[in-house]
Parts: C-alpha cells; structure tokens; sequence
C-alpha cells in the first residue's frame, strides 16, 4: 500500500474510532515546524474533501523562540500549496526565553498551550488537532509506568479544561517512520525546535530504546498501542479490577488469612 493510503487509512480509522470530528467543525491545527504536525496538517486537509461530513481546518504557527532557523520556509510551502497559514508571535514565551533561558518543558509546553487556545478562539475554531503520533503513545505509556507508578498514556479525544475546545490526536496509529517519510517524499521543509536535538533526557532514553528493540522486533510500537486498546485488568494489580469474571475462582483461604 502506498505511504498517502496507509497514513489516510490510520487517520480516518482513529478519526471514526473516537469520533474525533463532528459536522461542522473548525479544527485549529498547530504547525510546529516538525514533519508530524505538517502530515497531521496535510493529511486532515486530504480526508476533508472526502469526509461525508463538513468541517474545515486552520493552519497556524506559534513562535516561541525555539526553532533553530526561521519557521518562513514552512509556511511559504503551505501557502504555494495552497494553504492558508497564520504565524503568530508569542510575546509572553519569547520574554520567558529571555528571562529564564533554561525553563523547562513544563513552562513551555504551558505557555504554548495559553498561546494556542488563544489563537483557536480568534480562528474561532471549536477544536484543535495535535500532533502526537503513535511514538509519543508509546514513549508516555512506558514513561507513566516506569516513573509515575501508573498505566497510562495520552488521551485521543478530551477537552481543554473549560470545555472550550475539543482535543483530538487523529496520529495515535501513525509512528513516526511514516511521518518522517511523508515529509521526505513531499520535499517539505522541516524545522525542528532547539531542544528536539537533547540528549540525556528520560524520553530521548526510551525514544533509543524502542529503536534498538525494533531491530529485532520491528512492530514493537504497533503491538503497543494495540495494547493500550486492549486491556486485561484482572491481570493487573489494581483491586478494583479484581473478582469480577464470572467464573472467577475463588480466593485460597490461606492466602487471605482466613
Ligand atoms: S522540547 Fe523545547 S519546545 Fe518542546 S516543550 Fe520542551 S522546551 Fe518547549
């Protein structure tokens, strides 16, 4: 299957397994200038003039300071294909960059999240599209259950916190070789953020971890999320989860003291 089919083919699945999109919808989808954001773009686009339904997407791009060469080159190949594209400084994370220069993520990642939901509501969109892939499932699940104790990752739908904006993830399924090669293939420019290239850190450790297990187990990430979706919890050690198959033996005496 070619590479357009198979990313159409994983999005659309996601899009109509946790129906992400409604009629009548105005996503908002944040161009960060890496190859996920620009496939996750390019490819609502695509669907958008298939879907039975109608909804229409909006391009953007938040400054923050961290790209490691002018963002222009992506947005002047959106619009020579034909997609309109906003750039957006944002002032209060550019003065953060300045006054605190080795903030972390945390601080970021707010400070973008305060940014985006602004220029959402002024595109007056009613949901916004991000561009987590299956990679980033992946990474947080073991990421939650190695350093925070629990099983979890990212939702694929939720809501911003009040009520505002739909949040949707269309690439859960998508990993990042496809995305990689979406890019590759278009010829589209990428511009990736300063701290993209860091090492050291806990999600660069699992990111080269999963790599080296791929080696030799290729659908590593695959197998992943399909079990994410595919729960067995009387098999986990959470009790309220246990005792409640039908057929469920009954407890040893001597290992519940009585
Ligand atoms: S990697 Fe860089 S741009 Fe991304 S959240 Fe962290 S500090 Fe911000």
């Amino acid at each position: 299957m070619d590479l357009e089919k198979t990313i159409l083919r994983k999005v659309g699945e996601a899009i109509a397994k946790f129906e992400m999109i409604r009629d009548g919808d105005r996503i908002a989808v944040g161009v960060s200038g890496g190859k996920d954001s620009i496939t996750l773009l390019e490819s609502l686009l695509i669907l958008q003039k298939r879907a039975p339904i109608q909804f229409s997407v909006e391009a953007f791009t938040v400054e923050q300071g961290k790209f490691m060469s002018p963002i222009g080159p992506v947005g002047e190949h959106l619009r020579q294909s034909g997609i309109p594209w906003r750039y957006f400084e944002d002032q209060p994370s550019l003065k953060l960059l300045e006054e605190d220069p080795s903030h972390g993520c945390d601080q970021c990642s707010r400070f973008r999240r305060r940014a985006v939901y602004e220029i959402a509501r002024e595109l007056n969109c009613n949901v916004v599209a991000l561009g987590h892939t299956a990679d980033d499932f992946c990474e947080s699940l073991l990421r939650n259950a190695m350093f925070t104790g629990k099983l979890s990752a990212l939702p694929p739908v939720t809501y911003s916190r009040k009520g505002e904006f739909r949040l949707i993830r269309p690439l859960v399924y998508v990993t990042e070789d496809l995305t990689r090669r979406w890019v590759r293939d278009r010829c589209t420019p990428v511009i990736p953020c300063g701290c993209s290239q860091k090492t050291g850190t806990v999600r660069r450790s699992l990111r080269d971890y999963l790599a080296e297990l791929e080696q030799d187990h290729p659908f590593v990430k695959e197998t992943l999320i399909a079990a994410m979706g595919n729960l067995d919890p009387e098999r986990l050690l959470d009790p309220r989860f246990q005792g409640q198959s039908q057929d469920a033996p009954e407890a040893f005496p001597i290992l519940t003291g009585m």
